[in-house]
């Protein structure tokens, strides 16, 4: 019998990490995955672009899963939705925004024509076999977002991504409150929320505050102006129209990321330029400076971007005169404080004057503090609450925060990947783990470079590469030529003659005794030579560089 009560939550990415957001709700026989994004790979992994959730228990239930669901237009939650595509095709829904945005992904992965994108709106209630949700809308740093409750025979599953409660947005609309609250009347079997900001005290301040920063700060401001910010913040980007317009100045839009999202925003109508204000950069160099504005990417220092490229003087076009003002609008993401300083340190000495710091008003964050997570549980008033969206510490504060709204400490799952949490009239349990994990994107490879990949691309990028090249003739089982070693990142050669001549003598004794007893395995050659000059290198100079013994057969 298909039992439509058993009712599961599995988190395959997006907990205890922020990143590549991914949940499996399942309904019974069906399942819903909410959100597929990418992370940005970590220091520790060298050549990686992208990580994105390991989704074999996807594909191993492809029969069951009804679709996509997205939530919001973030990398962190649509990047992921080509990858899952190639291998499981199965509709997908969204926002106008969202699914606009996605396009564009889709038509770089040549999947458009083969994907089936369906439009939903904030407050539209859908049924696909047994999935029944309803999206709710909720603020956030893009516009068009959606919170889903998927109706159960046991109650609501409210899933509340990325949000804050804005009570003036720019576009004037404001989160669905009503709806969280008659789902709290009616029963909500589990809340998952944003743990993002559940360290952070208070309220976040509303986008328009933003707004008023930009109009004064334009109004003072003598040269050109920049503003870096996130290219998908459509409502900060036009709030920087806005206050350009006011001052008569021409706007110019630079970036790969800028270009595409404005160009994608305004043909949606989620972005009102202005007539006559858009100019191209070509442009931009004719019109004095204090009739110009730029609004660029590059506000977390990634060094390829417009910003980063004209502090040092490498933009081809747009260059930084004295006098000029340049606004980072964003909070640098953790681990990006560092390429942010030193962009900041670079505007300065070309003489702009640069507005940063997180008081001047010139950022709001895009995720709910902590009064206004508060204020979604007391709407909501789960049975249950499975913090989302965050690191582990992050997560445990938002449980705090749950407990203090009165929620039962026992009924509060602090989830990790893999591990389904399941929901019966009796209660509920975490099930057994399903397989999970992170899969690594490497140019066109998807899946190929795993840890021993890596592990070999920290050892070469630390300590380098020693290749000892030998011919030998396996009939006669001697040494016909060499052996020859060559090295790179290991040690400046011309100067390291001496050793590099004991290294080839080492190799040589250790081939030598293996044949003298005999042993002329290739694999056991092979490990004689690495063995003995592992540890001969490493006496002489503290160095593991990898070795590589290559035997040619004659
Ligand atoms: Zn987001
Ligand atoms: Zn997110």
């Amino acid at each position: 019998m298909s039992n439509k009560n058993k009712i599961r939550i599995l988190p395959l990415g997006g907990l205890g990490e922020i990143g590549k957001n991914m949940t499996v709700i399942e309904v019974g026989e069906d399942l819903a995955i909410v959100d597929a994004g990418v992370m940005f790979p970590e220091d520790d992994m060298p050549g990686v672009d992208l990580v994105i959730p390991d989704i074999t228990y996807l594909i191993e239930n492809a029969n069951r899963v009804k679709g996509i669901f997205l939530t919001h237009g973030h990398e962190d939650h649509i990047g992921g939705v080509p990858y899952v595509l190639r291998q499981l095709n199965v509709p997908v829904y969204g926002t106008k925004l969202t699914l606009g945005l996605l396009r564009v992904k889709l038509i770089e992965h040549g999947l458009e024509r083969s994907t089936e994108l369906r439009e939903v709106k904030a407050g539209e209630r859908l049924q696909v076999g047994n999935i029944d949700v309803e999206f709710i809308h909720v603020n956030h740093s893009i516009a068009d977002v959606v919170a889903m409750a998927f109706h159960t025979s046991l109650g609501a599953i409210v899933y509340c991504s990325d949000f804050k409660f804005d009570q003036t947005p720019y576009d004037g609309k404001v989160a669905d409150l009503h709806t969280f609250a008659s789902l709290g009347k009616k029963g909500v079997l589990c809340l998952l929320s944003d743990s993002t900001n559940a360290e952070r005290p208070g309220y976040t301040a509303s986008e328009r505050s933003v707004g008023e920063t930009f109009r004064s700060l334009f109004s003072k401001a003598e040269g050109r102006i920049l503003v870096a910010t996130f290219a998908s913040n459509v409502h900060r980007v036009q709030q920087i129209f806005d206050a350009a317009a006011r001052e008569g100045r021409k706007v110019s839009v630079t970036g790969r990321s800028m270009i595409r999202v404005v160009e994608v925003a305004s043909e949606l109508g989620y972005l009102n330029i202005p007539e006559g204000i858009l100019v191209d950069l070509d442009k931009m160099d004719k019109l004095p400076r204090e009739q110009s504005v730029i609004i660029t990417t590059g506000s977390q220092g990634e060094p390829m971007a417009a910003l980063s490229r004209m502090a040092m003087a490498e933009h081809n076009r747009i260059s930084i005169a004295p006098g000029d003002t340049v606004i980072i609008s964003a909070s640098p993401i953790p681990g990006n404080e560092k390429a942010v300083g030193r962009i900041i340190n670079q505007l300065f000495k070309e003489g702009a004057n640069v507005v940063y710091e997180p008081h001047l008003g010139i950022h709001t964050s895009g995720h709910a503090q902590q009064e206004e997570l508060k204020l979604l549980m007391n709407l909501c008033k789960p049975r249950y609450f499975i913090p989302i969206h965050g690191e582990h510490r992050m997560l445990l504060k938002h449980a705090e925060l749950a407990e203090a709204t009165g929620v039962a400490k026992e009924n509060i799952v602090i989830g990790e990947i893999g591990l389904p949490v399941e929901f019966t009239s009796e209660g509920v349990h975490v099930r057994e783990r399903v397989v999970s994990g992170q899969v690594f994107v490497d140019g066109l490879g998807v899946g190929d470079v795993g840890n021993i990949v890596l592990r070999d691309r920290r050892q070469l990028s630390t300590d380098g590469i020693m290749i000892v090249v030998v011919t030998m003739s396996k009939q006669e089982g001697k040494v016909v030529a060499g052996p020859d070693v060559v090295s790179r990142g290991f040690v400046y050669v011309r100067e390291s003659e001496g050793l590099m001549d004991e290294a080839r003598q080492k190799a040589k004794e250790a081939l030598d005794a293996c044949i003298a007893q005999n042993n002329v395995e290739w694999g056991s050659l092979k490990s004689a030579v690495r063995d003995s000059l592992n540890r001969f290198l490493w006496e002489k100079t503290k160095r593991r560089p990898m070795i590589l013994p290559i035997i040619m057969e004659i």
